[in-house]
């Protein structure tokens, strides 16, 4: 048997536009401190970008000075939509829209061209993952929590006892799509705001940028005739600068964000009631602002969410930290307790 110290993990977070890479030894100490991007090239189909995959691993593995011996697994992240096992669906996707993608094996691939161990999580699980080690440290084992993660859409996910939810098909952990309660949260006046997947008043209407493009921005901004972003060239463009106003105090761009928060605190609130978790994280654009608006976004979230009192004394509400490196590192947290699961 190899010592502790002799073997490590490779996390590999593949994203639409770049690879990051980290190294994870075997007592779940991160060698990597920043990010080392490398272009995914997945428009260009699944041979190229599992080629430029490994590369980013050959790269890593350079940079660390770790012989390629030392790798017992690999981790690999991706965007959605794939299966539990990393198949991508057969309908394709923003990011892979390449008809050779269709129904691709991305994680056997991978294993195929690696000759290593891969497991795989969508993105949102591994940074779910790597936000719940953060916290919990080594208790993560005996902890559960959930998190929300506000991009386009609203990913994230479940971890309990340490492991990512994944369900039968793998489809677990899809926040964005839960339903939530609409009363008290939409303005008078307000249309019920629908989703890509086909849902009205799901959490991922509400808090996503998608959201604000298509559902809330219309309305506030017919609220505020007067608004600056009225003018934007595009709602697209307007949907991405409600940020930078929200962060200035802008009462247009609070009212939206607030609206956000309340669609998470609902959705927190099922969580509580269907799993009960240790600790409710939210992640993305909205909490990488600066430290009042987040701060301020968070509270909001917090009182949002109902919980029963016995819960609240032990509930934690916290930021998914290093979001830009969550991936990579949750996909490797992933391929070491597989390793100490066998
Ligand atoms: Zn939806």
């Amino acid at each position: 048997m190899p010592t502790a110290d002799s073997w490590v993990v490779v996390g590999l977070d593949n994203g639409g536009n770049k690879n990051n890479a980290t190294v994870l030894d075997a007592d779940g100490r991160f060698l990597v401190s920043q990010l080392f991007e490398r272009p995914s090239r997945v428009t260009e189909g699944p041979d190229i970008a599992v080629a430029a995959l490994v590369e980013s691993f050959d790269d890593i593995l350079q940079r660390t000075g770790i012989a390629r011996e030392r790798v017992r697994a690999v981790g690999l992240d991706t965007p959605g939509p794939a299966s539990a096992e990393g198949v991508v669906s057969s309908r394709g996707s923003t990011n892979f829209s390449h008809p050779g993608w269709r129904n691709y094996d991305f994680r056997g691939g991978l294993e195929k061209a690696l000759g290593l161990p891969v497991v795989y999580n969508n993105d949102g699980n591994a940074a779910a993952l790597y936000a719940h080690y953060q916290l919990f440290g080594a208790m993560a084992t005996e902890r559960s929590s959930i998190s929300a993660i506000v991009g386009t859409g609203l990913g994230g996910g479940v971890v309990e006892k340490g492991r990512v939810v994944k369900g039968a098909s793998g489809f677990a952990g899809e926040l964005g799509h839960v339903h939530i309660p609409m009363p008290g949260l939409l303005g008078e006046g307000q249309p019920l705001p629908t989703c890509n997947c086909g849902f009205s008043g799901d959490a991922e209407s509400v808090a996503s940028l998608t959201g604000i493009e298509v559902n809330l921005l219309p309305y506030w901004l017919a609220r505020y005739p007067k608004h600056e972003l009225n003018k934007a060239e595009s709602i697209a463009r307007a949907a991405k600068l409600v940020r930078g106003y929200g962060e200035s105090g802008d009462e247009m761009a609070l009212h939206i964000f607030e609206q956000q928060a309340m669609a998470i605190g609902r959705l927190f609130t099922i969580a509580a009631n269907f799993m009960d978790p240790d600790a409710y994280f939210v992640g993305g654009g909205v909490v990488e602002a600066e430290a009042q608006f987040r701060d301020w976004f968070l509270q909001k979230v917090r009182d949002n969410t109902q919980l029963k009192e016995e819960q609240a004394a032990v509930a934690r509400f916290t930021i998914v930290p290093d979001l830009d490196m969550a991936g990579a590192r949750g996909a490797a947290l992933a391929a070491l307790s597989s390793i100490h699961a066998r």
